[in-house]
């Protein structure tokens, strides 16, 4: 199978942006992927809800796991790549193709 390139802190974005939602019992329960999206209702107050993705089966294995995680990584409406510093976020905090920190460093610089 193909793989995309990871980003270097994609490990953070996992657990910061993902999380894995158990519903029902374990035996023939699903277990959620849910994304974090991060929008601006105002400029300054970023407001952060969980939308969920894919449902595996409960049982499902790490491995399975690990495949749908990667998955939401590379969807590209839920996160993306820094030009700059390659690191991976959340498209709500990214400022064109630059993410809010280079976006900051480097402003100025360009207009
Ligand atoms: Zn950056």
């Amino acid at each position: 199978m193909f793989r995309m390139p990871d980003a270097p802190n994609d490990t953070e974005i996992l657990r910061d942006f993902t999380r894995l939602v158990p519903v029902g019992r374990s035996l023939d329960g699903v277990l959620w992927l849910e994304v974090a999206v991060v929008s601006w209702p105002t400029p300054h107050t970023p407001q952060q809800h969980w939308e969920p993705l894919v449902s595996l089966p409960a049982h499902a294995s790490a491995e399975a796991v690990a495949q749908v995680q990667h998955a939401a990584l590379h969807d590209p409406r839920y996160f993306a790549c820094c030009e700059r510093c390659r690191r991976r976020c959340p498209q709500g905090w990214m400022q064109g193709e630059r993410c809010q920190s280079c976006a900051e460093r480097w402003l100025g610089g360009v207009h």
